[in-house]
């Protein structure tokens, strides 16, 4: 059988597939089913922002002073790593990835991330990282900031309250935290990224929009695979 590529097809190995959308809506899941899938690097944003903030508590910043959050992103090197399973994120050259999904880190990347300049160099290193193509990146501002040429872009959302059950499950039994408690952090959470006046988190107009409210994550991954089949197939 032949393989030859007829001109409309894109080349997997240059495709940008780009995730957007709200904490707990399953991009993640996606973004790393997409990548195994269809031979892809899997690059999480969220984590960077969450590795910053990390340093910042670390140093003992403070969370709303943009000059010294400046000062202090100028002193830091950050590099993500893609896995099989989930990115690997070095702060400094430490492996910091084990430390970063805690409340009090993720309530600080969602802080640190509204400062333009902090985006500024984020978004920088995140085009240097998908530069080549051949990747899935997932985030809240990939398809409207980042890669606004994304060949493929989905906006994943769903209603608060099933995201927030969602990210309560995942907590296993150990976590002390009621569901209320992890919807209403979600809220907040949504609140800041949505109306930030840099880059907030909103669909770029032409995202494919997939709601996963009334979906199980499987029905999410096959839509998903879906639509970037289509667009391969051109
Ligand atoms: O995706 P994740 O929950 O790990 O992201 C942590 C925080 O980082 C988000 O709440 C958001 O404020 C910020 N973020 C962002 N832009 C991105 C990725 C994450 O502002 N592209």
């Amino acid at each position: 059988m032949s393989t030859a590529a007829t001109s409309s097809q894109l080349p997997v190995s240059s495709i940008i597939v780009a995730i957007d959308g709200p904490a707990g809506a399953g991009k993640s899941t996606i973004a790393r089913h997409l990548a195994r899938h269809f031979g892809l690097l899997n690059l999480e944003t969220g984590a960077m922002y969450r590795a910053f903030a990390l340093k910042a508590l670390r140093t003992k910043t403070a969370l709303d002073d943009v000059e010294s959050l400046e000062r202090l992103a100028e002193a830091t090197e950050i590099r993500l790593e893609s896995g099989d399973e989930e990115n690997s994120v070095l702060l400094d050259d430490e492996d910091v990835t084990g430390q970063i999904r805690n409340p009090i880190v993720t309530d600080a990347a969602s802080r640190v991330s509204v400062f333009p300049p902090i985006r500024a160099w984020m978004v920088r290193l995140q085009q240097q990282m998908g530069s080549k193509g051949g990747v899935v990146m997932e985030g809240r501002d990939i398809g409207t900031v980042v890669f606004p040429n994304a060949q493929v872009k989905i906006f994943l959302d769903a209603a608060p309250e099933v995201r927030g059950m969602r990210r309560f499950d995942q907590m296993g039994p150990e976590q002390t935290a009621q569901p209320e408690d992890v919807i209403r952090e979600l809220r907040a959470r949504d609140e800041r990224d949505r109306n930030r006046e840099n880059s907030p988190l909103k669909a770029a107009p032409d995202a494919i929009l997939l709601d996963s409210t009334n979906m199980t994550l499987d029905e999410v991954v096959a839509e998903a695979e879906k639509i970037v089949m289509k667009k391969i197939a051109g």
